[in-house]
């Protein structure tokens, strides 16, 4: 009887633990979206520009923050989301080529992706912990025991981070294609290189500290270098020119330079 009570306090417990957590995600979620929602306002030329280059009906938002950036909800709406910076450091072609990288994630669903691949990879990551925790906690020599739970801290990472990277990689790419499939490469390549200029200004005379732990996010980010991509792209729309030519000889050349460089 006695042991029957616990376990019901325990299980009350972690119900009780489950729903703190869930509001601890949920409530700041859900102020961020009020929020943001309250703080937009509707750019008519962008939305209409953009309606017009793809013939699909797209929204898009300014965001009145200094920071240059744009974002969506891929496959929850059809919201494109620019701040106020971005609108200031790019002309106006870079902002179209910057929406329609944006309508790309849209039309794939991407942040629909990286839900669930985040979800699976974080069950797989606490399965692994959950199985092998009999094994880390054997009592060894500290030295062993030091090294199986780095080894096993590593494994962690690695199991919940790399899924999202490597697919986060894949979408970047493909959404920077349907900004060239609209012949704006060019100019989301210019884009890039102005944001990243942007980027590095902001970090002058940082420290060496600060640039280290800088370098690491940058590896855990989804998005690929800023050198990666521009090079992609421009690569890419030499492809569309010489398909859309029907440059056969032209197409083989930069697809043959691609695979060997
Ligand atoms: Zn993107």
């Amino acid at each position: 009887m006695k042991i029957d009570k616990y376990l019901d306090k325990l299980n009350e417990q972690e119900g009780e633990q489950f729903i703190i957590t869930l509001i601890q995600i949920l409530v700041p979620l859900f102020l961020t979206i009020i929020i943001l929602y309250f703080s937009v306002k509707k750019n008519s030329k962008l939305t209409e520009k953009i309606t017009k280059i793809t013939k699909r009906n797209y929204v898009v938002y300014e965001v009145p923050i200094s920071e240059p950036n744009a974002f969506c909800f891929g496959g929850f709406g059809n919201h494109i989301f620019v701040t106020k910076g971005l609108l200031n450091l790019l002309n106006e072609d870079e902002i179209l080529a910057v929406c329609l990288h944006e309508a790309g994630h849209i039309t794939t669903f991407d942040v629909v992706q990286n839900l669930a691949v985040s979800l699976s990879s974080t069950w797989v990551a606490k399965a692994f912990i959950e199985s092998s925790s009999k094994f880390l906690l054997k009592t060894d020599t500290p030295l062993l025991f030091s090294v199986k739970v780095i080894f096993a801290f590593i494994l962690v990472v690695l199991l919940s981070a790399s899924p999202i990277i490597i697919l986060g990689k894949i979408n970047e790419y493909r959404a920077d294609k349907y900004s060239v499939k609209f012949g704006y490469g060019k100019h989301l390549a210019s884009s890039l290189t102005k944001l990243q200029k942007y980027v590095d200004e902001e970090h002058v005379g940082e420290n060496a500290f600060m640039k280290s732990i800088r370098k690491v996010s940058n590896f855990l980010d989804v998005h690929p270098s800023t050198k990666n991509r521009v090079d992609r792209l421009l690569k890419n729309v030499e492809l569309y020119k010489a398909i859309s030519k029907r440059n056969i000889s032209g197409v083989k050349t930069i697809v043959s330079d691609t695979i060997g460089g």
